[in-house]
């Protein structure tokens, strides 16, 4: 398998998330325990250090640019500042972390938007 193709799961400290203990997957940095998998963050192969014996999930790179997640941070905050309302993607979830902020225009409110 080419894993060039391949990046690491990151924690959103930045912190590369692995099982290090053959237990939980834990950020390396701040050792927050994620959910990996149908409960948690979504991942595409694993990969194992024969060494050590730690094991890696590994999302697929994607070809555009990844947002991280201060970028988001501060257009959310620019947005509020100037009471602007913010409308995310589901393709955010992922670098976003937690329930997406999906609001409307006041003049879209009232209309079904696909
Ligand atoms: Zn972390």
């Amino acid at each position: 398998m080419n894993y060039k193709n391949y990046t690491h799961l990151k924690c959103e400290c930045g912190g590369i998330i692995g099982m290090y203990d053959k237990e939980h997957f834990t950020c390396e940095k701040c050792k927050k325990v994620h959910l990996i998998g149908n409960q948690g963050t979504k991942w595409d192969v694993l990969l194992t250090n024969e060494k050590n014996g730690w094991i890696f999930p590994m999302i697929r790179r994607k070809n555009k640019v990844i947002p991280e997640r201060m970028w988001v941070e501060d257009i959310v905050n620019e947005c509020r500042k100037a009471n602007i309302p913010v409308f995310m993607k589901s393709s955010l979830s992922d670098i976003w972390g937690e329930e997406l902020i999906q609001e409307y225009p006041d003049e879209l409110n009232h209309k079904k938007v696909n």
